[in-house]
């Protein structure tokens, strides 16, 4: 038997998930899936929308590269555009979106003789201060791009920084400042809605939405409502079972002392595979039943309490996370978010199914 430690992709949920996504925003919707698709794979999840999907964004011109390579053929936003000149006879002749999001950029538009003119999305800052050209630059790099040569449409867009909190006053002034600041200018579409947004945001609506971490199945709001149907599922397996007294610890520095006489499963998968060090009391299931995490996780092996569940034995199969135990609920026990869990999943085999 080859090592146990497996990564589901599902991809039929990966699909429900953006016609949910688009279905709840309204209008188009391009699926975020730089990072190689948060770790799921850019390319098997391109394929599973290909024929719906009204776009795809990714972080750079070599994620883009793959999905073309791959043979898809819908449109390709690169969401930090391009980071050199160089790179703007590729992005023309693979037929690619940019975001264009600060002014030596613009700049370098305004000067370039493409092949062919480009369709942008002109970004703002409107207030998370990462990339977007400030509000008081913005009019007027928009009136230049609008009709020149090297431009075939322009979509105007900004991104939150605290979209995932529903009475964040930072968000209301987001979208009131991008509002004032393309208020009288030429824009026909609009952008500005990640999942958060989309999920919690109704005034963040416009002609096109970027969902990303919800296409995965995981909800930012962590709400216990939702139609989302988690795509990865990370399973191993119980590989050695261990008897321990009361008062014996296990693993590496000895962090879990046994309050009971407890049986101890170990489980090949460890922080080499991507599930999180940090995370030591999560919850895992065994064989459907719901248990926790013991002691220290270890690069190739971590622990779970068999104690109470007397029917497990090797070879039980153990969820680490999807559709009993939530991501999100492993990644607060980790302190951190989905989304690092999901891009840092690797050595793990994936298998891909779509029903
Ligand atoms: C990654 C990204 C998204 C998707 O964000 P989620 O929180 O995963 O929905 C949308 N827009 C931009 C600009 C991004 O960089």
């Amino acid at each position: 038997m080859s090592r146990p430690a497996i990564a589901h992709i599902r991809l039929d949920a990966f699909r429900h998930n953006y016609r949910v996504a688009k279905q709840l925003h309204g209008g188009k919707s391009l699926a975020v899936i730089k990072a190689n698709g948060y770790g799921h794979g850019a390319v098997q999840c391109a394929q599973a929308i290909a024929n719906e999907a009204d776009g795809f964004a990714v972080a750079c011109l070599e994620e883009a590269l793959q999905l073309r390579q791959a043979g898809i053929k819908n449109p390709i936003l690169l969401l930090e555009g391009f980071f050199e000149v160089a790179e703007l006879p590729e992005i023309v002749t693979n037929d690619l979106w940019i975001v264009v999001h600060a002014q030596w950029q613009v700049e370098i538009l305004l000067a370039a003789k493409l092949a062919k003119p480009l369709y942008i999305w002109l970004k703002m800052d409107s207030g998370m201060h990462r990339v977007g050209l400030p509000p008081a630059d913005y009019p007027l790099a928009l009136m230049r791009l609008s009709g020149h040569v090297s431009v075939e449409k322009i979509v105007a867009m900004s991104h939150f920084a605290n979209a995932d909190n529903l009475s964040s006053e930072h968000t209301k002034q987001q979208i009131a400042l991008f509002q004032q600041t393309i208020k009288g200018l030429e824009t026909a579409d609009i952008s500005l809605a990640n999942s958060a947004a989309i999920l919690g945001w109704s005034q963040a609506k416009a002609s096109w939405s970027r969902p990303g971490i919800m296409l995965y199945g995981a909800d930012p709001l962590m709400t216990a409502a939702t139609k989302l149907r988690p795509v990865m599922q990370l399973n191993s397996k119980i590989i050695s079972i261990r008897h321990i007294k009361k008062g014996e610890s296990i693993g590496y520095g000895s962090i879990f002392t046994a309050e009971r006489d407890t049986v101890v499963g170990v489980v090949a998968c460890g922080y080499a595979d991507g599930y999180p060090r940090a995370a030591t009391d999560a919850s895992a299931a065994v064989d459907g039943v719901m248990t926790h995490l013991i002691g220290r996780v270890s690069m190739d092996m971590l622990f779970v309490d068999l104690t109470d569940i007397p029917q497990a034995k090797i070879g039980s199969n153990v969820e680490l996370w999807g559709d009993q135990v939530l991501a999100n609920d492993v990644a607060k026990a980790a302190g951190t978010i989905a989304y690092e869990l999901f891009c840092n999943t690797k050595r793990v085999q994936f298998k891909y199914s779509d029903n």
